[in-house]
Formats: C-alpha cells, sequence, structure tokens
C-alpha cells in the first residue's frame, strides 16, 4: 500500500494542529489523509481505495456523499439557513418526525454534536431531581465533557475505579460519577442502595458500541428501568450510535423499554453535524425558560437547516426505502461469513453484532462486560485491523471497534470483505 502523499501530508498537518489531527484517537497508524468519498468508499491521497466500515464512527448509514441527501441540504440552504432567534420550518418538521417515531420523545431539542445532547441530558436530570450524582457503565462512552469522559477503555486494574480519563477534569465531576458493569443488576441496584437520594441520573449505551458489541442482556434494560422508577433516578438511553441506525424509533422501540431521556446523533443526519436531545414533555419544559423553565439550553448552530433537512431527508429515505432490512440482511450475511471461516480455520473468536454493527473478540466466549472484554486478544485485534487495511478494507486499526454497514454497500463488498478476512485470518493462525 502506497502513502508517501499521506506521509507527506500529515508532516504539513503536525506543524498547524496537535498530532496532525482533530480527535486525540484519530492519531493512528498509518496516519491516511482522505481526500475523496462515495457510497461505500473512501479514497486516500495517494489514490488507494477503500470499502469503509468505520463510517467516521457510525453516521454514514445510507453511504458517503449520499446524492438525494446532500441535494435536499443544497435545496435549503438554496432559501434559508440559521437565524438565530425564532424556529424554522425545517426544525418544526424534523421535531415532529422524531416525536413520531422514539418513544420516550414527547419533546425534541436539537444541538450539534452528541457530547452536548448528553451534557444537556445530565444537567436536566440533576435539575429534576436535585441530585448530584450519575451512574455510567465502564467501556461506554458519552462525549468529551466532564461529567463521562471517564473508565472508557481504562487498564484493566483501573476497571470500575476513579479512572480520571483526562488532565484537566474537575474532581468534583470524577467524584460524582459512579461506574457500574453493565449487564450486571445487582451491581446497580447495590449502587443506587448506597446512594439512596442521589442519583439524579443513570445514563447508558442499550447496546454498548463503543467497545464493540457488548448485548443487553434479556431483562437487563427493562430492570434498569425499574430501578431507576424505584429509586426516583432518571434513565437516559444514549443512543448515539443505536438511534436510527438500528430502527428509526432507536433501539428503545426495539427492546420495548423507554427510558425517560434519548439522546441522539450520528445517523440522523447522515453525516451532516446534528444531534438531539428528547425526552417526556413535563422534563424537557424545564427548558422552557420564557414560561417558568429553569434549566439553560443554547447554542448558536442548533437547528441549522443544514441538520434538520439532513435529518428529514434521511428519516424520509429510511421511511420509503429498505433501508434497514438490506443493511440487517448484510449484517447477517457478514456475520455468518465469518463465523464459517472462523469454524474453517478451527479458530476462536466470537462473532458479535446486532442488524448492521458487527465485530470480531479474538475470545472464546460471549462477553457480557467490559471485564470479560480483557480476554479478547488486542494484539491479534489489531494486527487483524491493520492487514484488513492493506487490502482496502477500512476498519481503523484500534482495539475493540465496532464495524458499520450501509445502505450503499452491496453483497459483493461483503464477500469481498468476507475474502480478505479469510485470506488475512490465514496468515495469521499460521
Ligand atoms: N454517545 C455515544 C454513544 C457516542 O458513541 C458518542 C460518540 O462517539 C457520543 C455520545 C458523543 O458524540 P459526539 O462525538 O458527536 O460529541
Amino acid at each position: 500500500m502506497l502513502n508517501e502523499k499521506s506521509k507527506q501530508l500529515h508532516e504539513e498537518a503536525k506543524k498547524f494542529t496537535p498530532g496532525g489531527v482533530h480527535t486525540s484517537i484519530r492519531n493512528i497508524d498509518p496516519r491516511l489523509i482522505f481526500t475523496k468519498s462515495e457510497g461505500a468508499y473512501i479514497y486516500d491521497a495517494d489514490g488507494n481505495k477503500y470499502i469503509d466500515f468505520q463510517a467516521a464512527f457510525g453516521p454514514y448509514i445510507l453511504g458517503h456523499n449520499y446524492k438525494e441527501v446532500n441535494d435536499r441540504v443544497i435545496e435549503s440552504l438554496a432559501r434559508t439557513d440559521l437565524y438565530g432567534v425564532g424556529t424554522t420550518d425545517l426544525e418544526i418538521k424534523c421535531a415532529e418526525k422524531i416525536t413520531k417515531y422514539v418513544p420516550s420523545a414527547e419533546q425534541v431539542l436539537f444541538c450539534n454534536s452528541g457530547s452536548e445532547a448528553t451534557y444537556h441530558a445530565i444537567r436536566l436530570s440533576r435539575a429534576i431531581t436535585n441530585r448530584k450524582k450519575l451512574i455510567k457503565f465502564q467501556g461506554c462512552y458519552h462525549g468529551w465533557h466532564d461529567y463521562v469522559a471517564r473508565n472508557m477503555l481504562s487498564e484493566p486494574h483501573m476497571i470500575g475505579k476513579r479512572d480520571p480519563g483526562s488532565a484537566g477534569m474537575m474532581d468534583e465531576a470524577i467524584d460524582n460519577t459512579l461506574i457500574c458493569t453493565f449487564n450486571d443488576l445487582d451491581n446497580v441496584e447495590r449502587t443506587l442502595v448506597e446512594n439512596k437520594n442521589e442519583v439524579a441520573a443513570l445514563i447508558v449505551e442499550p447496546i454498548p458500541h463503543n467497545i464493540g458489541c457488548i448485548m443487553p442482556e434479556v431483562g437487563f434494560l427493562q430492570g434498569l428501568r425499574d430501578l431507576c422508577s424505584k429509586h426516583g433516578t432518571i434513565l437516559i438511553f444514549d443512543e448515539v450510535i443505536t438511534g436510527f441506525r438500528h430502527d428509526l424509533g432507536g433501539y428503545q422501540n426495539v427492546s420495548g423499554v423507554t427510558p425517560d431521556l434519548t439522546t441522539m446523533g450520528k445517523a440522523m443526519a447522515n453525516g451532516f453535524p446534528m444531534a438531539a436531545l428528547a425526552g417526556k414533555k413535563e422534563y424537557m419544559e424545564r427548558f422552557n425558560t420564557n414560561s417558568g423553565g429553569d434549566v439553560w439550553f443554547a447554542g448558536t448552530y442548533n437547528g441549522h437547516a443544514i441538520g434538520t433537512s439532513a435529518t428529514i431527508a434521511t428519516m424520509e429515505i429510511m421511511e420509503t426505502e429498505p433501508v434497514h432490512q438490506h443493511i440487517f440482511a448484510l449484517g447477517d450475511r457478514m456475520r455468518n461469513g465469518i463465523r464459517e471461516i472462523h469454524d474453517r480455520l478451527s479458530l476462536k473468536a466470537y462473532v458479535a453484532g446486532f442488524g448492521s454493527v458487527w465485530t470480531t473478540y479474538f475470545m472464546d466466549f460471549e462477553p457480557k462486560n467490559y471485564t470479560d472484554l480483557m480476554q479478547n486478544d488486542a494484539k491479534m485485534y489489531v494486527t487483524y485491523r491493520k492487514k484488513l487495511l492493506e487490502r482496502g478494507i477500512f476498519k481503523m486499526p484500534m482495539n475493540i471497534k465496532r464495524n458499520h454497514i450501509s445502505y450503499s454497500h452491496t453483497k459483493e463488498d461483503i464477500d469481498n470483505t468476507l475474502q480478505a478476512i479469510e485470506d488475512v485470518l490465514k496468515e495469521l493462525v499460521q
């Protein structure tokens, strides 16, 4: 794989930006500079073409540079944009559409990133309950801010402990974020009892995709619902990845468990910057500071025509075309194909996934939580992804990361990927 131009450009990038990248974890080897994207494919500065399963960490549910969505954005921009006061016709239509599908969404507010949405959800929960503490799960990611940016990819000795996550974080934020174990209701109940009347909210990725694809065990999400109701704690489903990708109504619609608040982002606008916070009207009205509300919510770019028109277009395509049917079928094809390869090679590995998302863990049982993932052979995982990259299959070579299939991927893309997977694994198990 030639990457001379990428190398040169990366040296340029480093002059102007720390490490040459605009998100800390993007600084991985090889450092590629991308110049073009189209449907299921991305291209780097040296002209290498990749089948993309990274999907920019998930937004591309229809595919890159998806013409129908781009056209709708361009059309909208020809007549409207952003005003800073009042509301737009696009904001109304977009909010109405989300409330139609997402069970917990009686009302919606728009922002520009998942981190903003989770920040606002937590602030609102604290206001509603007049409590400070927050429960999150080891391994789950909810954005970059101080309340949640900790205990994600912790070292084994820091699992569940006070793992600050970043220099510069406020001690009070760290001390008030309690870490629980996914799929362990006893652990959650104990934490709620030990912190009686102190836990404002529990935030959870209903499927923790930030560590691949750990499925909630039967009854786990309902158990969280029951415990939160019992303890007066606000249940927040962070559906920034699962929302729209697994169902127009999010994973809450699939699981039948309705949280109090929901955060959304990524796939909702097929790659355009857009996110939302939704929830019960009685709670959301606390943001209505004109009529007695007392919780501050703001953002210069909230509700911009780019994000709202992209969301409306993406949702309309999901309503009228077999998007989920297609990506779920290709997801099954991929998972089954990989399992057959593992069998042929007598390889002990676990293929996890749901719908359009999949990951291969190099361990011989289904992981239920982050601690189980310590059994994953991280070196093998990263080497495997690196070797696939060299064969034109784009998955960032990082440990325990998921892959995404889009509406633009074809059976041929999946079969070509399976062939590459088989070739790489044969090499690795020799
Ligand atoms: N919540 C989840 C589940 C995420 O995966 C992410 C980002 O990966 C976020 C929140 C933060 O979203 P953003 O990067 O748009 O701020």
